[in-house]
């Protein structure tokens, strides 16, 4: 404190200032920009318009993008306060580099050598396939498509997957074998449009907040919500159905046998578009309404109207997340979502999708610059037309394109514990907090000869244990596109510098290009991301996913458009996929799946009584290396809990507010706090995934989807007891 605060004559008047700003009126003076940047969010995938108020060089508030298409002048709490996360205080700014154990900074010159180096060295040692990477999706397009060369084509491994795998690939895989390419065919203004919405396992209100505000724009809807919570969202609906955890596929099953046997199917449509009829209405026969009953425990009279109802709907809506994708039976669900919008025809329609949510706010554009389950382009790793077409664009010996995709994301992590994978690169990821059986994860990277964390902070759980640290510029700090849900591709632009050394991750790429000698050859003459972008739109011309039509100057008028847009097609319109019912099999059809309904893999036991979900809350995103920064959300949720039913925690004698451990075969969770509520039903248990200090991951289960080879987050087997029982 200086003499004159100490003695009373400094009142702190430049501190305390207030002045007039042009949106904000009177006001904090340290919170009035001196110009704002229009981007798009960077945390979720409803892909908000935001424009950042920038002061002194510093990014100091955040506020809705008024002429974006998305979300009408309103952001949710998390875009809100989306500038926090630029300076907090656990961004890594300078490379560090593990010596004598211990992580030390190093210039950006020595850190790339070392890790080419390590990198090559382990390759000619064991192979160029024991080298994995795994990515993001929160990376700009620009960025997916320069790794993707640089991975398969630079350093020649097809190891490489991201943590989208364990959000939405049951979704991907499902569009893939239903309608033979991924793409959610339809938009948000479905969500205006329809009049019977189906949402199933997706809680809107507490994770796309902003898409809440279509729903509410629909008067004349039915709002039908599966979950076995009774979420926010399930709060808003007309008809909540709480399922039994992971009963859903027998579930959209018995509805289908009831629009079959009440002729509330579109025959035209089914004859003229699908493939499987006659196959689908004789597996169906077993999803009677008295079994399905059963297995999901909502009554026949309930199974029977939402049939009715969605049979019925002039443009019926089916959306979906986590609940559906987290799941070993997820790609088996989204195919029988993708039955009913076929059976009904409500597809390709305004106001009529089989509709899936995405996650992060650029999963959509890794899925589309691919390399990973597919290749560029929606292109097949196991189509040689499709592998010569990419070939020739690149100008490349298309021996050198991969014919099968490499592991995904937890065959990688198999790898590593058995010591196939001997050097990883991890980026913008945190897998020491959201990868499920934690202990499986650190086995495997225990194993490594040479683990590297290219992330915008430092520390977090997976930086911690690292041999190189690469500090990557953020959300903010940088330039590119992002695709959010409904295939809008949107700018993101650069409001301040990158904190300390930290670079973009597109300029890293091109380092280690440069470093590994194939900068020439993969990026010619690239010094943008902009030249990123424009091979890109080349690459994605005549796709599914055609961005022809789009160029950086469009999206700085527009601020977003729409995915397919050839070139000189018109801007405006909303894009719906398959409206002329073609689909992207070799015949054209959509296909029927049959699809089977089992019990998920670990059913509770006396020993293990309470199934136990998982999800996220409002005000995190995440493992919150982010949202922790951010002073409003962190104070609203600041620990985890764990939620139960009265009538259990009663029988357990316990009592809200209590610290108690979650115990699964795998692993324990202690000093989570007890809510009593109705929200969760007797007999199960919900609690947060962002929290590393009380991570629910240490007891969740390593079991996958053996198709998306996405984890069974949401139903595993744990008993609640009070700290230091049974230890
Ligand atoms: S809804 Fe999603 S995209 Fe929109 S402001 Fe919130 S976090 Fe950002």
């Amino acid at each position: 404190m200086n003499w004159k605060r100490a003695i009373g004559l400094d009142n702190l008047s430049e501190e305390y200032a207030f002045a007039r700003g042009e949106s904000t009126g009177y006001t904090s003076a340290k919170k009035i920009p001196d110009h704002w940047v229009p981007t798009t969010c960077g945390y979720c995938s409803v892909g908000c318009g935001i424009e950042i108020g920038v002061k002194d060089g510093r990014a100091i508030a955040s506020r809705p993008f008024e002429l974006h298409p998305v979300n009408r002048g309103k952001l949710c709490p998390k875009g809100l306060s989306e500038h926090y996360t630029i300076h907090a205080e656990n961004r890594a700014k300078y490379p560090m580099l593990r010596k004598g154990g211990k992580l030390v900074r190093v210039g950006w010159n020595e850190a790339l050598d070392v890790m080419v180096e390590r990198f090559r060295a382990t390759q000619a040692k064991y192979g160029a396939e024991s080298l994995g990477v795994l990515s993001t999706g929160q990376l700009v397009t620009e960025e997916f498509y320069t790794l993707g060369k640089l991975v398969q084509l630079g350093f020649g491994t097809n190891n490489y997957d991201g943590n989208t795998t364990l959000c939405m690939a049951s979704a991907v895989s499902g569009y893939k074998i239903s309608f033979g390419s991924d793409g959610p065919p339809g938009a948000y203004e479905d969500l205006e449009r329809a009049d019977v919405i189906l949402l199933i396992g997706a809680n809107l209100a507490d994770n796309h907040p902003i898409l809440c505000q279509y729903l509410e724009a629909n008067r004349n809807k039915t709002l039908i919500v599966a979950d076995p919570r009774v979420s926010k969202t399930a709060m808003m609906a007309d008809i909540h159905l709480p399922v039994k955890p992971r009963s859903d596929l027998a579930l959209l099953n018995g509805i289908a046998h009831i629009l079959i046997r009440y002729s509330l199917v579109d025959r035209e449509y089914i004859d003229k578009h699908t493939a499987g009829f006659a196959d689908l209405e004789r597996f169906l026969d077993a999803y009677t309404p008295e079994r399905v009953a059963e297995i999901t425990g909502i009554s026949q009279e309930t199974i029977f109207k939402t049939a009715l109802l969605y049979g019925r709907a002039k443009a019926g809506f089916i959306g979906w997340t986590m609940g559906v994708n987290h799941s070993t039976l997820g790609t088996a669900t989204v195919n029988a979502i993708c039955n009913l919008a076929l059976l009904t025809g409500h597809i390709g329609r305004a106001g009529a999708s089989p509709f899936s949510i995405t996650g992060q706010c650029n999963a959509m554009g890794t899925r589309e610059a691919g390399f990973t389950s597919s290749l560029p382009g929606y292109r097949k790793f196991d189509n040689a037309a499709d592998r010569a077409e990419l070939a020739a664009i690149w100008g490349v010996n298309e021996s050198r394109l991969p014919a099968k995709r490499g592991w995904a994301y937890p065959d990688i992590v198999e790898a590593a514990v058995a010591k196939k994978i001997r050097a990883l690169w991890i980026i913008a990821t945190n897998p020491l907090v959201s990868y499920p059986n934690q202990d499986v994860l650190r086995h495997g990277l225990s194993n490594l000869d040479f683990l590297v964390v290219q992330d915008g902070y430092h520390p977090t759980p997976t930086t911690e244990l690292a041999d190189l640290v690469l500090p990557a510029a953020i959300w903010g700090e940088k330039e590119g596109t992002y695709t959010n849900s409904e295939r809008r591709v949107s700018k993101v632009n650069k409001a301040v510098q990158p904190v300390g050394e930290a670079r973009s991750d597109f300029d890293i790429f091109l380092a280690v290009a440069e470093k590994l000698g194939c900068r020439d050859e993969l990026y010619p003459g690239w010094t943008t991301v902009e030249d990123a972008f424009n091979e890109w739109r080349g690459v994605s011309k005549g796709r599914l996913c055609d961005y022809s039509g789009i160029s950086y100057g469009l999206l700085a008028e527009r601020g977003a458009v729409q995915w397919p847009l050839t070139e000189g097609a018109d801007p405006n319109a909303t894009s719906r996929l398959y409206s002329d019912g073609e689909f992207q099999t070799p015949d054209g059809r959509a296909k029927l799946v049959c699809t089977d309904w089992v019990p998920f893999p670990e059913q509770p036991t006396p020993g293990y009584p309470f199934v136990l979900n998982t999800g996220r809350t409002v005000e995190h995103w995440h493992t919150r290396t982010k949202t922790r920064e951010v002073p409003i959300l962190e104070r609203l949720s600041p620990r985890a809990w764990l939620e139960m039913n009265p009538r259990d925690a009663k029988q357990l004698g316990l009592r809200s507010h209590d610290s108690v451990d979650v115990v699964s075969r795998r692993g324990r969770v202690r000093g989570v706090e007890l809510r009593l509520t109705e929200i969760t039903a007797p007999g199960q248990v919900f609690m947060p995934f962002h929290f590393a200090e009380t991570n629910v991951n240490e007891v969740t289960q390593d079991a996958f989807d053996p198709i998306s080879r996405e984890p069974n987050y949401k139903q595993c087997a744990v008993r609640v007891e009070r700290p230091g029982a049974n230890v």
